[in-house]
C-alpha cells in the first residue's frame, strides 16, 4: 500500500510497483518498548489471525494469493457482490474513520496543538466529501486514490471479490480513507511520524516515512473494524471478526520493500501498537 507520484499524483495500495520517498520527521519523545510477555501474545495473536485465515469461510484472501490470481471482470458474480459490499459499507466507514482519527489524536496527544486540529478538520472534511467506490479490472489487486479526483476510491476487481466480509472491507476502504485524510499535503503528518515512531520503538523495524503512512492507514482500518464489531454484535467470534481486519497479511511469501514493511511485519506492527486488539484476538476466540 503506497502513495506514487505519475502524471497525477496518485495513491496506490498492495501495489509495489513503484515508490516515493518522503522527509522523515523524527519529533522528540519517550521510548516505548515491549515486554518478552507481551512479545509472546502478540506472536499467539498473528497465530489466531492466520488460523483464522484457514478455517473461517468469511476470511479474506492473502495478497500475495490475490497477487497471482487472473484478472476479473466487473460483471463476474464476485466482483459485482464486492462492489455492492463496498459501496453500501462506505458511509459506516466513513464515520468510522473520522472517530478514529479524532481517537488517535487524542491518543498520541496531538489535540491540543492548534495547526494540528486545524489540519484535522480540513482531513475530516476530505473523507467526508468521499463519494464512491468505482470498481476497476485492470487494478486488479489494488485499491488507490487519485488526489486529482479525491471523492473516489478505485478498487480492482480481484480484491473486491477477495474481501469477504464486511469487517475486511471496512478495513481496507478506511485504510484509502485516511490516505485521503492525509491529502496531497501530508496533512496528518505528525500523527503518521507519531504512530509510525512508536511503532519503530516497539517492534525494533524501522517504521518512517512512507512505511508511517501504510502502518498508520492500517492502524485506522483495524481501529474502524474495532468500532464496527462493538456496534453490530453477532454469533461470531469476536477474535474471527477480528482477525478479517488484518489477515489479508498472512501471506506465504513475505516480502516488504523500502515503503512497505512486509505484510507479517505489518501485522506484527498493528498489534504491538493495539494491545487490547491482541488481547481480544486470544481472549475472545469462541
Ligand atoms: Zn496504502
Amino acid at each position: 500500500m503506497k502513495k506514487l507520484i505519475s502524471v497525477t499524483l496518485l495513491l496506490v495500495c498492495f501495489s509495489a510497483a513503484f515508490a516515493q520517498t518522503k522527509p522523515v520527521l523524527h519529533p522528540t519523545r519517550a521510548h516505548a518498548s515491549m515486554s518478552p510477555e507481551a512479545k509472546a501474545l502478540l506472536e499467539e495473536a498473528i497465530g489466531v489471525v492466520c488460523t483464522q485465515a484457514k478455517l473461517d469461510p468469511k476470511s479474506s484472501v492473502a495478497i500475495d494469493e490475490m497477487q497471482a490470481r487472473p484478472s476479473l471482470p466487473l460483471q463476474s458474480p464476485e466482483a459485482r457482490s464486492g462492489s455492492e459490499r463496498a459501496q453500501r459499507l462506505l458511509p459506516v466507514a466513513k464515520e468510522l474513520v473520522v472517530n478514529s482519527l479524532q481517537q488517535l489524536s487524542t491518543e498520541y496527544r496531538l489535540q491540543d496543538s492548534r495547526s494540528f486540529n486545524q489540519r484535522l478538520r480540513q482531513a475530516i472534511a476530505r473523507v467526508n466529501s468521499v463519494k464512491r467506490v468505482r470498481p476497476d479490472m485492470e487494478s486488479r489487486d489494488n485499491a488507490s486514490v487519485y488526489l486529482s479526483r479525491p471523492h473516489v476510491i478505485t478498487f480492482g476487481t480481484i480484491f473486491l471479490a477477495g474481501l469477504r466480509s464486511d469487517e475486511g472491507m471496512i478495513s481496507v476502504l478506511a485504510h484509502e480513507l485516511m490516505h485521503i485524510a492525509d491529502g496531497d499535503n501530508d496533512s496528518l503528518r505528525a500523527l503518521v511520524a507519531a504512530v509510525g515512531n512508536k511503532a519503530s520503538d516497539l517492534t525494533g523495524l524501522a517504521i518512517h516515512g512512507q512505511r508511517g503512512e501504510e502502518v498508520t492507514c492500517d492502524l485506522v482500518g483495524a481501529m474502524a473494524v474495532r468500532a464496527y464489531i462493538v456496534s453490530t454484535p453477532g454469533y461470531e467470534s469476536v477474535a474471527r471478526r477480528l482477525a478479517r481486519s488484518i489477515q489479508h497479511n498472512c501471506v506465504e511469501l513475505d516480502e516488504g520493500d523500502e515503503d512497505h514493511l512486509s505484510p507479517r511485519n505489518t501485522i506484527r506492527a498493528l498489534l504491538a501498537l493495539n494491545p487490547s486488539l491482541v488481547r481480544e484476538l486470544i481472549n475472545d476466540r469462541f
